[in-house]
């Protein structure tokens, strides 16, 4: 089998159907040399029936039941959106089938004003409702500080989860079941489990002891609330794209015509501080590179050719200083504080305090609860099985 040249001038075996290499954590490669993340992106295709008749059915057997369990209330749904080219694609998708959402919008107060305005276009053209969530950007950035300061690999996990508890806020504020995200398995690839974790009682021990401020106004998820919101409320999550044949060329295609929307230049690079993690920091500190997940995709999609795909993935990537300017300043690190702490060892989460005991002694019940959808499966395989 042909072998791959990486940045390091070493040889590697690669996938044959997508540019995973055997460096990627939990890969393995069956006779044919294809890697079991595209045997399970496969997978996913047949459960879900991707692009084909029965994910249609699917789909709309699911737009039907929330229109019918959203009667006489003000929304029927909640969708989150970021200005990127998913979930604005899905804010389309669902208006055009007559569901009522309210868009969630999170802001970490380092967003792109592309992606601000991507948002503000496109739902002041489809009269959506939007409710935005602004934290207090001292308060973001001392978490944010303390996860760099702490050397672990989830900078970013305070946006994420900080969001998930908005949306799941948001759908009991106003009384809905559903929350909807634009996540496509398609475009997207599955990302490894392998290494990154994270949860709230992560959020909170880091930032108890690496940062300055109080945490007052950060929507923290507890294990409690967490329960509450799936086990109790039973908000669901769903993923429309999931079901349909979704191309993220053509949906940013769609949008600009549609809305003058506009593109910001990548996956995850609508906001500076995914931008940051995903340009310098895992490539600089933990020698990873993120960006073979979306290569992957393009290539499984037949959009890219894997020579391209793999030629891209091992360029030496230029980095934009202002991007480091700015996250100095916002952090309040000195160039050197900085340097220093970049070339520390990189620390990982089972050195902090988290709830992953506690989701693995409760794995019977999420199991269940997966069963029924109100937690995903990819939430039960990360939290509550054992590594
Ligand atoms: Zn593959």
């Amino acid at each position: 089998m042909k072998k791959f040249l990486t940045k390091n001038s070493k040889l590697v075996q690669v996938c044959t159907n997508c540019i995973y290499d055997e460096n990627v954590d939990g890969i393995k490669f069956d006779i044919q040399g294809k890697c079991n993340y595209c045997a399970q992106i496969e997978s996913l295709i047949k459960e879900y029936g991707t692009g084909g008749k029965k994910g249609k059915l699917l789909l709309k057997e699911i737009f039907r039941k929330i229109k019918k369990d959203g009667r006489g209330k003000k929304y029927d749904c909640i969708v989150g959106v970021s200005g990127g080219t998913d979930s604005s694609y899905l804010i389309d998708l669902i208006h055009r089938e007559g569901l009522r959402p309210l868009a969630v919008h999170f802001d970490n107060t380092w967003n792109s004003e592309i992606a601000t305005m991507n948002i503000k276009k496109m739902l002041k053209s489809l009269k959506i409702d939007l409710y935005t969530k602004v934290i207090n950007s001292d308060e973001m950035d001392d978490i944010f500080r303390s996860f760099f300061l702490a050397g672990v690999a989830e900078l970013d996990s305070s946006t994420d989860l900080g969001y998930a508890t908005v949306l799941y806020k948001v759908a009991t504020k106003f009384n809905v079941k559903y929350v909807l995200e634009g996540h496509s398995f398609v475009t997207e690839g599955i990302t490894p489990l392998g290494t990154n974790y994270f949860d709230g009682k992560y959020i909170q021990g880091i930032h108890k002891k690496y940062g300055k401020i109080k945490m007052n106004s950060y929507p923290l998820m507890t294990f409690t609330k967490f329960l509450y919101w799936t086990l109790f409320k039973r908000i669901k999550k769903i993923r429309p794209l999931w079901y349909i044949d979704y191309s993220k060329e053509k949906a940013r295609k769609i949008l600009e015509k549609k809305f003058g929307w506009q593109y910001y230049g990548g996956h995850h690079l609508e906001n500076q501080m995914t931008k940051f993690v995903h340009l310098v920091y895992f490539p600089s500190k933990f020698n990873t590179d993120y960006s073979n997940n979306n290569l992957s995709a393009l290539v499984r999609n037949k959009i890219m050719s894997r020579d391209e795909a793999w030629r891209i993935y091992t360029k030496k990537k230029n980095v934009e200083k202002a991007l480091i300017d700015y996250f100095l300043k916002r952090l309040k690190l000195s160039k050197k504080e900085y340097q220093r702490i970049m070339k520390k060892k990189p620390r990982y989460w089972t050195e902090f305090p988290t709830y992953k005991k506690r989701f693995e002694y409760f794995s019977p019940i999420f199991f269940l609860m997966q069963k029924a959808n109100l937690v995903p499966k990819s939430f039960y395989l990360k939290y509550c099985k054992k590594n």
